[in-house]
């Protein structure tokens, strides 16, 4: 193997410990700096997100790594969306047409231990307690961190895979400035539990993700394996009631659920330890105006593209990347092509799933139990049976389909704007002019 089949990862989580697999099966030789210790070994340390809603994006690169079927095993199905109203009877909202069209709920540790097995097993070289520190991209030599001692490393080139938090991106705006611009969500979240049953059942419907919205703020939670659920609370940090200042210990948690969320208090019993005990998580979107230095370096996943989490989509976003970037670094003749070509396919739909996702949390915490919403749902599944392959749920494009993000956020906007007009002033699909929709579709949408 000559030295420029070198590969160095930063980051051996959810993308870094995938790309590893991907290029070693290409013969590439590559190298894994970690940060934390072996979860193999010591445990998953980390993460605040217990468990990630998998689509067929993210199952797709999986496949291609041979890593599906570990992965599903451990996998508890999702059928739709579980909508608890304030007032009203609970009830399934399907994300698709049956159960080929569903997505995944996975813990984040086993997921994270069954790539780093994978990426092993195909040759990769892992090195945890591994903290990048510096990098000096004229030697190409980089600096680690293991526990006191300074280590360095000459590289060829180096991938950041290391998160929204990314030291790599941070030293590479050292060389050329990256255009980086973080974007705030003014809102928060903080992670709770709901146990088994005693009879060690799963408490609520297992094969969905619930959702109790609440219009500016909500609950979610998605099932894990072991029969719990990881419930998260997402409201505002300040502002008015109720927001994170307000609502700062576990008193005023338990306060706020007897009002809003007075279903899921019999579900949390430790409703009080969990909201003391866990932190507040922020959210952000994060935009670069460049991803790579020449052949040098190159930043996939969180590093390059962070994004709220209310489309599900981060880990499976970053999972194409991964597939797109193996398969680039395997075409092109250069490494400083191979990332000049991965940039410009994979920046604009990093974009468009960074601005779905932020209009997401609107349609979750504000629409999914409105009548106007439910109305146009309901037809956009009839304009879906009466033009297959040309009207495609919004939902469907995102999470069952592969085609490129920014070409799902143009149709969408087509299809909404289809929805919206044709249901304005109705309350039920009696009175949609057929005629009238039918011809928008044919004459707005290609058909896929
Ligand atoms: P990370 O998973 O953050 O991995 C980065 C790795 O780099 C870590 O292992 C870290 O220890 C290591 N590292 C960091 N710094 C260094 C350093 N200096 N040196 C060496 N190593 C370092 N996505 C979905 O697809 N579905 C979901 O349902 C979903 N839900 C989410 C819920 C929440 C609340 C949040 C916050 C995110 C959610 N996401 C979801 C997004 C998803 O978590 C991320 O998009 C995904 O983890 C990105 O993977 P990554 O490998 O790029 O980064």
């Amino acid at each position: 193997m000559t030295a420029d089949r070198n590969i160095t990862i930063i980051g051996g989580g959810l993308a870094g410990a995938l790309l590893a697999t991907l290029l070693a099966q290409r013969g590439w030789s590559v190298d894994v700096y970690e940060r934390r210790g072996d979860p193999r070994v010591e445990g998953y340390a980390g993460g605040r997100s217990i468990n990630l809603a998998l689509a067929e994006r993210g199952l797709h690169a999986l496949r291609q790594a041979g890593a599906d079927g570990e992965v599903l095993k451990q996998a508890v199905m999702m059928r739709g969306r579980f909508v608890h109203p304030l007032h009203g009877e609970p009830g399934l909202q399907r994300y698709g047409r049956d159960d080929s069209e569903v997505i995944w709920s996975i813990n984040r540790g086993e997921l994270n231990i069954v790539l780093l097995d994978i990426a092993e097993s195909h040759g990769a070289r892992l090195h945890f307690d591994h903290r990048l520190d510096r990098v000096d991209f004229i030697d190409r030599i980089a600096h680690f961190k293991r526990h006191e001692d300074d280590i360095a490393r000459p590289f060829h080139a180096l991938v950041g895979a290391d998160g929204a938090g990314s030291t790599q991106r941070a030293e590479m705006a050292k060389v050329q400035p990256l255009g980086e611009r973080t974007e705030w969500l003014d809102h928060g979240y903080k992670e709770l539990e709901i146990p088994p049953a005693l009879d060690g059942d799963f408490r609520i419907e297992p094969n969905a993700l619930h959702i109790w919205p609440r219009g500016h703020y909500m609950c979610i939670a998605l099932p894990n394996d072991e029969r719990t659920f990881t419930v998260t609370l997402f409201m505002p940090h300040k502002g008015e009631y109720p927001s994170f200042e307000q609502v700062q210990d576990g008193d005023a948690a338990q306060a706020l659920f007897q009002r809003d969320f007075p279903d899921t208090l019999p579900l949390i019993p430790e409703l009080r330890q969990d909201f003391d005990a866990n932190p507040v998580g922020s959210l952000a979107t994060l935009y670069l105006d460049r991803w790579h230095l020449d052949g040098r370096a190159v930043l996939i996943g969180d590093a390059a593209h962070a994004m709220v989490p209310f489309h599900g989509q981060g880990m499976n976003c970053a999972f194409e990347d991964c597939v797109a970037l193996a398969e680039h670094i395997e075409r092109a003749p250069s490494l400083a092509e191979a990332f000049a070509a991965f940039e410009a396919q994979r920046k604009p739909d990093a974009e468009a799933i960074q601005q779905m996702a932020l209009e997401n949390y609107i349609e979750m915490r504000d629409k999914v139990d409105n009548a106007d919403y439910l109305l146009q749902r309901q037809l956009e599944l009839a304009l879906q049976e009466r033009h297959p392959g040309r009207f495609i749920p919004h939902y469907s494009m995102v999470s069952f389909m592969r085609i490129p993000y920014s070409l799902a956020l143009r149709r969408s906007k087509i299809q909404h704007e289809v929805l919206v007009e044709a249901t304005r002033g109705l309350d039920s699909l009696d009175g949609v002019d057929w005629q009238v929709v039918d011809a928008a579709v044919l004459a707005r949408l290609e058909p896929l």
